[in-house]
């Protein structure tokens, strides 16, 4: 056993980790710091294995959130290539693969996700085709890169975030890509009908075969890679290499056991603190009450590990601060920055500001007067100001008309008067 007093163990070496490593000293945890990963590469960060990594644009190097000697000066111990595979609550004490067991005084669990496997007949769960690939690591987008060439031919599945930014990368590199999509729309999970509208007629417009309302029913495979899908309609995509991004499933498998989580993942505060005293969480892995929305929600995004991370921390040196972030995100497609803000499931009106056409615009979502989310395309000022403007509820008078571009968006939205909110954080 490994035993040192007044230690902080923490499992998961992605951005939530990284952050509470490096937020948890700079705030006075004074014991030593250790940072635990099963990857093999410094902390890194994940948007770019979708986008400029994998078009080619960025390297390896600069995907880094730091580097070993911000570790070393912080005296944050990194221990990569170690899976925690137990935690002992009662005797505070982790396992991993190798045996070694880790003494903690306290531990965070910043575990992430990984990605949802593809369901479909003629995928032999003991004989996995070579040349289907997710994306999650860089590991991933280096294989995925590697099978990429100009001419190859590429079909995605999924018409999520990442299935949408695999295409447009994948085109840039001069790829033939087909995506097909199960839903009526892209974004259909996040995003409503405009924006799904728009972004599968940019998809076209650069030469991607978007399908939607596609149905799987075989997986064709010769010598161990897939040859062509099959779908219910009975038409075929030939294939050099599939790409499912299908969302992922939370890593919380020893968090379980110990009684930490839920179906839907650890369960969290806003001081992201677990039910038990000695555990924090934070990122992907986490489920936590927003008062914002009165539910309980997961969030998959930067943003979000590192709040709970930094709260995680101040929490842990006695400076507890409650972390009421509003839940943004942003993706990078072709020349488009699409930047959102708030959560708009359940929203019953959708206003637009500005033309599609124009490459330029805001989606407004909202439930009857209350503003619940705004997506905004090339827009960032918009966007800051959407984003001030949600981190507290936001009503609309009816008389705002929120597609009128005379008034500037930070005006019209200093207007709204707060709503109440019921939540028990
Ligand atoms: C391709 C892609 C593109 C994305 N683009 C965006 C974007 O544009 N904007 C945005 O906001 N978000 C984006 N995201 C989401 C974002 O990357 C995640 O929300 C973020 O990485 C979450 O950080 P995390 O630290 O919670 O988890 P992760 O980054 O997943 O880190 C978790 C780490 O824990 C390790 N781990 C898991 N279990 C164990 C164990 N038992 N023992 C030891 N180590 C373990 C994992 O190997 C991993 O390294 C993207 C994600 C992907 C995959």
């Amino acid at each position: 056993m490994e035993t040192t007093e007044s230690a902080l163990v923490i499992v998961g070496a992605g951005h939530a980790g990284s952050e509470l490593a490096v937020s948890a000293r700079q705030q006075g945890w004074a014991g030593p710091i250790m940072l635990l990963g099963e990857e093999g590469f410094l902390p890194y960060q994940r948007p770019p294995l979708s986008k400029a990594f994998l078009a080619g644009t960025a390297d390896a190097e600069s995907l880094a959130l730091r580097s070993q000697s911000a570790y070393d000066s912080a005296r944050i111990e990194l221990r990569l290539g170690a899976r925690m595979t137990r935690i002992d609550r009662a005797a505070r004490y982790i396992e991993l693969a190798d045996g070694t067991h880790i003494h903690y005084s306290k531990l965070a669990l910043c575990t992430g996700g990984r990605p949802r496997q593809l369901a479909c007949a003629g995928i032999d769960a003991h004989h996995h085709p070579t040349n289907l690939l997710y994306l999650r690591t860089q590991k991933d987008a280096e294989a995925i890169r590697s099978h990429l060439q100009s001419g190859s031919q590429l079909v995605v599945i999924g018409g999520g975030y990442v299935g949408l930014e695999v295409a447009a990368s994948a085109i840039a590199l001069g790829a033939k890509v087909t995506l097909l999509e199960a839903q009526p729309r892209v974004l259909a999970r996040v995003a409503g009908p405009a924006l799904s509208t728009f972004y599968e007629s940019v998809h076209r417009a650069a030469g991607v075969d978007v399908r939607t309302g596609v149905s799987l029913r075989k997986v064709h495979t010769e010598a161990g890679r897939i040859d062509r899908i099959e779908c219910e309609d009975g038409e075929s995509f030939k294939a050099d290499m599939v790409v499912a991004g299908l969302g992922m499933l939370v890593n919380d498998d020893a968090a379980r056991v110990a009684g930490l989580a839920t179906d839907a993942g650890l369960e969290v505060d806003a001081f992201s603190c677990t039910r038990d005293p000695d555990i924090v969480a934070a990122g992907d892995c986490t489920v936590h009450h927003s008062p914002l929305y009165e539910r309980t929600i997961r969030l998959e995004s930067v943003p979000n590990a590192l709040d709970q991370a930094r709260a995680a921390a101040a929490w842990l040196c006695g400076k507890p601060k409650p972390n009421h972030g509003v839940p943004w995100f942003w993706s990078d497609q072709y020349d488009l920055k699409l930047q959102m803000v708030g959560l708009s499931q359940g929203y019953d009106r959708c206003v637009l500001r500005g033309a599609t056409a124009s490459r330029s615009f805001c989606a407004f979502y909202l439930q009857g007067d209350r503003l619940l989310a705004v997506d905004a395309v090339n827009r960032p000022g918009d966007f800051m100001v959407a984003k001030r403007a949600l981190a507290k509820p936001v009503t609309l008078p009816p008389e705002i008309d929120l597609a009128d571009e005379s008034r500037a968006l930070k005006d019209v939205l200093a207007v709204a008067p707060p709503v109440a909110v019921t939540g028990n954080h």
